[in-house]
Formats: structure tokens, sequence, C-alpha cells
């Protein structure tokens, strides 16, 4: 029989599995205590439970961790980038900033993304499979146990489409904010996405006061649709309706982000059309000059250009910063050092 995936559920499901094993409920608390707050990655760690239940869980459970493949620091920053490999021998990437505020990790929830923005690292080698909530959660628990920090933010902005991946990351942010386990708070999360709208309104309705970042990066249907095909299912304006919606019900700031990508949508007609379309909307605009990725062959936008965006926009009273770029020499943004491995692996298979 497989061994199930104990990392994955909830305190609440833990006591149904230890009941079945005909344990007493306590046991599922110091279990779930051991793997979520003390980030025991193996069940010999758990020195209050008695080698006969830990030999009895090895036998049935199997706790998921990430195995480090490859971690670059940045010389500028502490920006710390991991490549980790899964068991199935698939690669996933998380990276773990030091902002002001704390340290923020970025997370994967898919390995690759099927979403096919044409600027985008992650989707290279097309979408291989979901994360499950314990493998979202494993990149949290190994850049904490690596690195002997506790991490304080969150963000969802690494490989992959965390709406296309609904169920599993619901559960992740239980877990995580759970106060038995990391309890991170909804507040100091961001859930980003290109715009998976009927998801949108699902998240809604769970009215978690989470963050929602929405990849926006075009102001109108025609270069929107042409550099993200998810626009072609639900355009610009459904978009931005559900986001309204979703500020209205949570009265959280919508973060959009931006990328600016060269001569495709940073003119300052986009950021006039941009400025009409969000005007008096409970947002903050988020410019990222785009990071260059060899295959995808479009130019991040010059110095002149993304200011000049800006200052329309707060001429049209936007809130709008222009993101730092962290971890600039260790290809920190998303997908990247994946699509490094892919290709190695690749040029390994075709040199043979
Ligand atoms: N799939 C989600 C979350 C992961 S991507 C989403 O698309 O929102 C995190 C952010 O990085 C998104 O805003 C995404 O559009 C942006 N991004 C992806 N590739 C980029 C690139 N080459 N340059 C700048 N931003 C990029
Ligand atoms: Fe997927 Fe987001 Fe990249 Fe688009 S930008 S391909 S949705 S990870």
């Amino acid at each position: 029989m497989e061994k199930r995936d104990i990392a994955s559920y909830s305190l609440d499901e833990l006591k149904e599995q230890i009941k079945e094993l005909g344990l007493p409920q306590f046991r599922a608390t110091q279990i779930y205590d051991w793997i979520h707050k003390k980030g025991a990655i193996s069940f010999y760690e758990m020195t209050n439970i008695g080698k006969q239940l830990q030999d009895k869980l090895n036998d049935n459970f199997v706790i998921f961790s990430c195995s480090i493949e490859k971690k670059l620091v940045s010389r500028y920053d502490n920006t710390v980038k991991y490549l980790f490999k899964l068991p199935d021998d698939e690669y996933l990437e998380c990276v773990v900033m030091d902002y002001k505020y704390g340290l923020t990790i970025c997370v994967s929830t898919q390995v690759g993304c099927k979403m096919g923005c044409s600027f985008c690292a992650s989707g290279i080698g097309g979408f291989k499979r979901q994360l499950s909530p314990s493998e979202i959660l494993g990149q949290i628990y190994a850049a904490q146990r690596d690195l002997g920090i506790r991490i304080s933010r969150i963000v969802l902005m690494g490989m992959g489409e965390p709406l296309d991946n609904y169920d599993n990351v619901i559960k992740f942010l239980k877990l995580v904010s759970d106060e038995n386990g990391l309890n991170i708070g909804m507040r100091h999360i961001s859930l980003s996405t290109s715009g998976i709208v009927p998801r949108i309104y699902d998240l809604l309705d769970l009215n978690l006061q989470l963050t929602l970042s929405v990849s926006l990066h075009a102001p109108n249907n025609e270069i929107r649709s042409k550099i993200m095909p998810v626009n072609n299912k639900w355009d610009v304006d459904e978009l931005l309706k559900a986001c309204k919606n979703y500020a209205d019900k949570t009265s959280r700031r919508i973060s959009f982000e931006y990328a600016m990508i060269k001569g495709v949508n940073d003119t300052p007609e986009c950021a006039r059309e941009l400025s009409k379309k969000l005007k008096g909307f409970l947002c903050h605009v988020n410019l990222i000059p785009a990071n260059e990725v060899p295959e995808k062959g479009h130019e991040r936008s010059d110095d002149n250009n993304i200011n000049a965006f800006k200052e329309i926009l707060e001429k049209n009273g936007l809130t709008v910063t222009i993101r730092r770029t962290l971890g600039s020499d260790i290809n920190a943004s998303c997908g990247q050092l994946r699509r490094e491995k892919l290709s190695e692996t690749r040029g390994e298979r075709s040199e043979n």
C-alpha cells in the first residue's frame, strides 16, 4: 500500500487517521506539532512518541520534505534561491527574500504551468503536475530548516498558477495559517493569479484576509490576449469586475502586477489607458521590469519608459511602485532555475 502524505492533513484529518490506527487522539496533536511547528522530517525525530509508534507511523505514512538540489545566495542582497528535487525527479523553485519587514518566501504551486504567458519561464517544458499541500508547505519548512530562520510572509508567486490548483492551495493556506502550525496570518500572505475569474469568486466567498495580486500586464484585450492566452477565456473587463468584487467584499487593496516589456505594453498610451481602467479602484500597481528569458525573446523596458509610465499613473491618482529586482545575479525570478536545469538535462541527453 502506498504510504499516505501525512503533512497534507489538517489536525482534524490527522486525528481521524490516528483513530483508525487505534491510537489515542493526543498522539495526533503531538505528531502535528512535530511536523508543523518543529519541522520534523522523520518520525524518528519525534522523541516523545516511543519507538513502536514511530515504526507504525513510518510503515503507514511519509513526511514529505524537499531535497535541495541547488542553493544560490545573492552577492548583492540576502536573497536565497533554492532548486528542490521531488521524489519523482521533478524540480521546483522557491526564493527567500530579506525584506525590511521580515523574511518573505516565494513558493511554487505547480510543476510547470498551463497558462502559457509569452514572457514567463515557468511554462517552458509545459505543465507537469499539481503540487500537494505538503509540497507547497515543504518549501517553507526546507528553507527554514536550512537557513535556521523563521519566515514571516509568503507570496504565492513562484512557478505555476495557484488558482489552477485551487483545492490544494486552499488546503495549504489553512495549514500554514493554523495556530497549531506555522501560524502565519492571512494578512501576511499574497496570492498571485493570471486571472482565472471563477476561482477569484470562489476565493471571495471564503472571505480570507489574503492579499490578491493580479497579473494584469496590459490595459486592453488586444495586448493582453497576445501575451496572456488566459485573456481569451476571461477578458480584461470580466477580470477587473471580479477584482472589484473582491476588493469590495474584503476591503483589501488589490495589487496589480504589470511586467514592463519593451515595445509591447510600456507606451504612454498604455499608461493612460490603464489609468482610465483603474480609476477609483482600491488598488496598487506594481511595475515589474520584465526579466529577460532567452527563449522568450522579449526585452525589458528602459528605465526612462518605466519612470514615465509610473508618473502618468500617479498623476491619475494611482498608487504605484516599481518592484526592486532582488537577487538579480542568481536568476531569482520564477521558473528560471528550473529552466536552466531542464536545458542542462536536455543537453546531457543530446550528448549521449
Ligand atoms: N501564475 C501566477 C503566479 C506566478 S508568476 C501569476 O501569473 O500571477 C508571479 C509574477 O511574475 C506574475 O505577475 C507574473 O506575470 C510575473 N512574471 C512572470 N514572468 C515574468 C518575467 N519574465 N518578467 C517579469 N515578470 C514576470
Ligand atoms: Fe503561469 Fe503565471 Fe507564468 Fe503565466 S505568468 S505562465 S500564469 S506562472
